[in-house]
């Protein structure tokens, strides 16, 4: 989908939001603990390349991504720190991997028997940096008893590899209810303490447990807050303050009234109750501003106007409190005078979470830097 710069929708990101949040965790970890900043899925929606720059001119160690792909976009972006792919690969990829010098998880020992085969095959130039990924009570990605662990251990001293890490990643470190968390904790101190030795990242932070928690490993894997967002939703409140950092905004790009009783948008879903100030405003499901936010609001001159109808692919209609030019800026996220809409609000409106609100925003909105 292309970027679509001459329409005025757009996502701001307030860059001093991201340095704030970056400097407050800095503040909360010791000396000894890497700090990599989460930027996979575009840094939540928030551009992963501009995000990644921000955060390595803050003096971050290292960055996690979700796939190989988005690794290579910050190598090729020239980021030279660590980069850790989050997601498991396959073994076919390795050659790309090494080239880039990405890190992995691995999570079995047939993935790794495969890979030493391979390699044998066809060894690539560099060993491929791997953090063993343990699962503790996720029952995503890893490995679940200490004997796998020490088949994987010996495999991985295959010149194939570097074993650069060990981690495992918490299902609950954002619920008031820590006994889930302490069990999963418990398990991977005590697996990872029956190897000969530690590799040099030992890892299971992520933002909630470093909120809510203790700063456990010598590396934080630190998305969400980063952001600004809490990673709770609104179930728990942040340990210190958290700054948003996106805003998205648009202009009202036809105002019209509408006589009682004519319909607005498909299916006739709403129509008029009296005379009415109808605005249309070019944003849509193919934005990521999806059809379940039919009857929720936008901010124009500071007041709340209700989306009627729904929501089209590529633009929607509000109900005006009263005539207001065309070209009216509309804020959809962020703050308008007394008032402001959250990225929360949008997904406790549509039964989510911020985090699936923030990514779905599509590539065809431009995000701007101030
Ligand atoms: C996404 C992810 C993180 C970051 O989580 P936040 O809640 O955004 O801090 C950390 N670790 C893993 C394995 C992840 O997938």
């Amino acid at each position: 989908m292309v970027k679509s710069i001459y329409r005025p929708t757009k996502i701001t990101i307030d860059t001093r939001a991201i340095r704030k949040n970056l400097r407050t965790v800095s503040q909360r970890i010791s000396k000894n603990q890497a700090l990599f900043a989460v930027v996979k899925a575009n840094g939540y929606g928030h551009g992963a390349v501009q995000i990644a720059k921000i955060a390595e001119d803050e003096g971050v160690d290292g960055f996690c991504v979700a796939t190989i792909d988005e690794g290579i976009e910050l190598r090729e972006a020239g980021i030279t720190l660590p980069i850790l792919v989050l997601g498991l690969v396959e073994v076919s990829t390795l050659p790309v991997v090494s080239e880039y010098q990405l890190s992995i998880p691995v999570a079995t020992t047939e993935w790794l028997d495969l890979a030493i085969q391979e390699y044998q095959r066809n060894p690539w130039k560099q060993p491929v940096a791997v953090h063993v990924a343990l699962d503790t009570g996720m029952g995503r990605i890893g490995f679940l008893t200490s004997a796998e662990l020490h088949h994987a251990y010996q495999r991985l001293q295959a010149p194939a590899f570097l074993f650069e890490g060990i981690f495992t990643h918490f299902a609950t470190a954002d619920q008031a209810d820590t006994s889930y968390w302490l069990e999963q904790k418990e398990k991977f101190f005590a697996m990872i303490e029956t190897l000969p030795e530690q590799p040099r990242y030992v890892h299971v932070t992520n933002s909630a447990t470093l909120i809510w928690h203790e700063p456990l490993g010598n590396m934080v894997r630190y998305g969400v807050a980063m952001y600004g967002l809490n990673p709770s939703s609104d179930a728990l409140d942040p340990a210190y303050p958290l700054v948003p950092a996106l805003s998205l905004s648009s202009k009202l790009m036809q105002v019209k009234k509408l006589p009682v009783g004519s319909g607005v948008g498909y299916g006739h879903t709403y129509e008029t109750t009296a005379d009415e100030w109808i605005g249309t405003i070019p944003i849509g499901y193919a934005d990521g501003y999806v059809r379940k936010l039919q009857g929720f609001h936008v901010l124009i001159e500071g007041e709340f106007c209700k989306i009627v109808g729904r929501v089209c692919m590529d633009q929607l209609m509000v109900r005006l409190p009263h005539e207001m030019p065309v070209g009216t800026r509309v804020t959809l996220v962020g703050v308008d005078g007394q008032n402001q809409i959250t990225l929360q609000d949008m997904a406790s409106y549509i039964g989510t979470i911020h985090y699936e609100v923030a990514c779905l925003f599509s590539e065809r909105v431009p995000r701007v830097y101030e």
